[in-house]
């Protein structure tokens, strides 16, 4: 075969454990897809790459690190996979994941848990912490420094949620402006493809490459809502342009941020605020931005609605699993009249996998529909019109500045009836929790991420909360990058902070991320 997992790269990584960030690593032996051109001049030339293992690649298989995909081999790469070739990239691996994407620590992995390596990796076993999921392979191969940039999926805070964890940046775009075929569907309405890096530019760069209209992809935005975004973003950004280089005095004279006060939860870690504040002064005293406090009131059912509309769709999505066509096929000795369908799926998925069917199969039944998948699409979209009603960017997917028509000026952005550019509060509302405390086996049974029925504290739960402040602008299909705050001042552990913005104003986020970078 083309591919195989071990080579003399990895032979050498294994003492130091980057091993579990990659389920395989691409062997230089590979002839190139002929279907590939890699240009040697192009923007991305000769920069390592590592792309996470849900997404299709002709080389290497594609096993959304699950049983179910063991030995699958994609026929085609993935259209970011063709882009990264034809940019000149060199992948290097394929990075471990939560089973099909569902996760929050990469502990729900066939493949085991990733290790996070902010620290070194070196710790005793009982210290070593979770490297965030699900994208956490994709986060510790940036991070331990074995390729310069990831590509890993976001769903509901994937990508962002291991970026904190690992003191990374981590994008997760716009819905819609990077092309999801090729992507092994969670939930196609909330997943979206994005970038890990050591700084902004890399990641801009990436999405700049990755970014573009693809016919395979029916929910791919067109070149007119791009454009339309594109000549919103530049009228922004000359409201906050200044004259300053970024970084200096004034850089940010004209940005309005705003603080959503609903997501600072009072589950936030302690040693998070202080690094918080210190940043907001910064950037009012020396950057010359505004901060304006405003209220998003929904995003409080954001973490509820989420986990019902994701589950829904991922029962849906996972039926193709089905051992007849291609995957995993169980030969176990059948029980007396039990179909060979049951005992393919029950033994192929992990149990993470497994309870999000179960709930999402719940949701969509007659008697749960109206007040589980209903009730859980009109908060989804109260949570976007809220965002509207907040930025005073306007949304280009309405038409232009329809959304300052449709609703009178609320009390939503209190304190302010102009509204804001981007959003700013922590990523996550903890630093990288222990993998001691996180092993499915030591979690609770009861454990489930709607009703919140599970006895507090329980770990199982914890898990589900991690996403609290990363799923709103998931939700909304939003821009949200998390950016790196230092570390934490009681555990020395790298701590987020998450910056949204309207629709297609990745460039908004841009101006920020420079300014602080
Ligand atoms: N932790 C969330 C979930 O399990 C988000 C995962 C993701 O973004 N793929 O659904």
């Amino acid at each position: 075969s083309n591919f195989n997992a071990a080579t003399s790269r990895s032979a050498n990584l294994a003492s130091s454990g980057v091993l579990d960030a990659y389920n395989c690593f691409n062997s230089r032996a590979a002839p190139a897809p002929s279907s590939a051109t890699t240009t040697a001049s192009g923007p991305l030339s000769g920069c390592t790459i590592s792309v996470k293992d849900n997404i299709c690649t002709q080389d290497m298989p594609t096993t959304a690190s699950s049983l179910m995909l063991k030995d699958y081999a994609s026929s085609y790469d993935a259209t970011v996979v063709s882009l990264l070739r034809s940019a000149g990239a060199d992948i290097v691996g394929k990075t471990n994941c939560d089973e099909f994407g569902m996760g929050s620590d990469n502990v729900h992995s066939h493949f085991g848990p990733v290790i996070n390596p902010a620290m070194g990796g070196r710790e005793a076993e009982e210290q070593k912490r979770s490297a965030g999921g699900s994208s956490g392979g994709a986060a510790a191969s940036v991070k331990a420094g074995y390729c310069r940039i990831a590509i890993g999926s976001d769903t509901g805070g994937s990508i962002r949620l291991p970026a904190s964890y690992c003191g990374l940046w981590g994008l997760k775009p716009s819905y819609g402006l990077i092309s999801r075929w090729g992507l092994i569907s969670y939930a196609d309405s909330l997943d979206t493809i994005g970038v890990l890096a050591d700084n902004w530019s890399e990641c801009q760069e990436t999405f700049d490459v990755l970014s573009a209209p693809d016919k395979k992809d029916p929910t791919s935005a067109g070149e007119q809502v791009r454009s339309a975004a594109d000549e919103v973003a530049d009228e922004a950004l000359s409201k906050f342009s200044s004259s300053s280089a970024p970084g200096t005095e004034g850089c940010l004279r004209g940005l309005r941020i705003g603080i959503p006060t609903t997501l600072f939860p009072s589950s936030l870690d302690a040693q998070v605020l202080p690094s918080f504040s210190r940043l907001l002064c910064h950037l009012e005293d020396h950057l010359g931005a505004s901060i304006i406090p405003v209220e998003l009131p929904s995003t409080g059912l954001a973490l509820s609605a989420y986990y019902v509309i994701a589950s829904a769709e991922a029962s849906s999505n996972l039926a193709r699993y089905d051992g007849v066509r291609y995957g995993f096929r169980s030969e176990e000795e059948k029980l007396p009249g039990e179909h060979p369908y049951a005992a393919t799926r029950s033994t192929g998925f992990g149990e993470e996998v497994r309870k999000r069917i179960l709930l999402g199969t719940h949701a969509l039944s007659a008697d749960a529909f109206d007040n589980t998948f209903l009730a859980a699409q009109r908060i989804r979209q109260t949570i976007k019109d809220e965002f509207d009603q907040v930025f005073r960017i306007p949304n280009v997917l309405h038409g232009r500045g329809a959304q300052t028509e449709q609703h009178a000026p609320s009390a939503l952005s209190a304190g302010s009836q102009e509204g804001v550019d981007v959003l700013l509060h922590p990523s996550a509302v903890n630093t990288a929790p222990l993998l001691s405390a996180l092993m499915p086996s030591s979690s609770t049974e009861e454990a489930c991420p709607v009703g919140f029925s599970a006895p507090a504290g329980s770990a199982g739960l914890d898990e589900y909360v991690q996403d609290l402040l990363t799923v709103s602008s998931s939700l909304a299909g939003l821009p949200s990058v998390s950016m790196p705050l230092g570390r934490g001042a009681q555990d020395g552990w790298p701590i987020g902070m998450m910056a949204t913005s309207q629709w297609g104003m990745e460039k908004v986020l841009g101006q920020l991320a420079e300014g602080l970078q």
